[in-house]
């Protein structure tokens, strides 16, 4: 066949991943070509796109495209364009989420609001599309490669390197807002905790502690013991500093 151009439009904050910075991109085809490959060419991962519209019509990312075409992409949560609901590619309310090796701290704030977070620092990036894919969890990574494997059907590329910012972002990104439910997970190895008795945890506590405090939790996983020392007070503060920037926001 021979060669034709196609037109891509990236709209709202999909312009954050074209090396260009320039909204409009053209491509010269000389086959016909998945919707998805094109995108992915330009330097965008499918898990960031929530609406492809070919010619104005929402098209899915298997749409093949083998002619001259204008294509519009729009990011999740593009507040430039409302209607076509039911063709949305991206799910919005996953609870369950695999981050890869470098974010160790994202995941710790996340376990803290009582996230469900997979993580392993030394994960080899196919483990991590594997779990991603077998256990329905959405990949958090800032390796564009890694979301553009086409089993990794939900995922999200971190836009900041700063971790309390990473945190809104997810918040933001998968509507946890409302399902926060902090001090119920094990920071360690997110396991959920479990209240315990003071006689059942006593031997593995400092001297001070066993005189001071009265309630624990212990995560059934890896043993650790939680109660509500000066580490606590650090942990809510961290919360609250999360919850107060989150006030105000639009999140839904
Ligand atoms: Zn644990």
């Amino acid at each position: 066949m021979s060669p034709f151009t196609i037109r891509l439009t990236f709209h709202g904050d999909l312009l954050f991943f074209l090396s260009s910075k320039v909204s409009t991109v053209e491509r010269r085809l000389s086959e016909k070509t998945s919707v998805k490959d094109v995108i992915e060419a330009c330097g965008v991962p499918h898990t960031e796109v929530d609406l492809i519209l070919a010619k104005g019509q929402p098209v899915d990312f298997a749409f093949v495209i083998g002619c001259e075409s204008a294509i519009d992409v729009y990011p999740v949560g593009s507040r430039g364009i409302t209607s076509f609901a039911e063709n949305r590619l991206q799910v919005r309310d996953i609870r369950k989420f695999v981050a890869d090796g470098h974010l160790g701290k994202l995941v710790r704030d996340l376990r803290l609001l009582g996230a469900d977070v997979t993580y392993d620092p030394v994960a080899e990036d196919r483990h991590l599309v594997m779990i991603a894919s077998s256990e329905n969890r959405a990949l958090l990574t800032r390796d564009r490669r890694l979301l553009m494997h086409a089993i990794v059907r939900h995922g999200y590329y971190l836009r900041s390197q700063d971790p309390l910012e990473q945190t809104l972002e997810i918040l933001r990104r998968f509507n946890l807002g409302s399902a926060l439910a902090p001090f119920t997970r094990c920071l360690r190895c997110n396991t959920l905790l479990e209240p315990a008795k003071k006689a059942e945890v006593f031997d593995q506590l400092e001297p001070l502690t066993r005189i001071y405090y009265e309630q624990f939790r212990r995560c059934p996983g890896c043993g650790q013991v939680y109660w509500s020392g000066s580490h606590f007070a650090k942990l809510q503060k961290r919360i609250e500093t999360i919850r107060s920037r989150l006030i105000g926001e639009d999140i839904s």
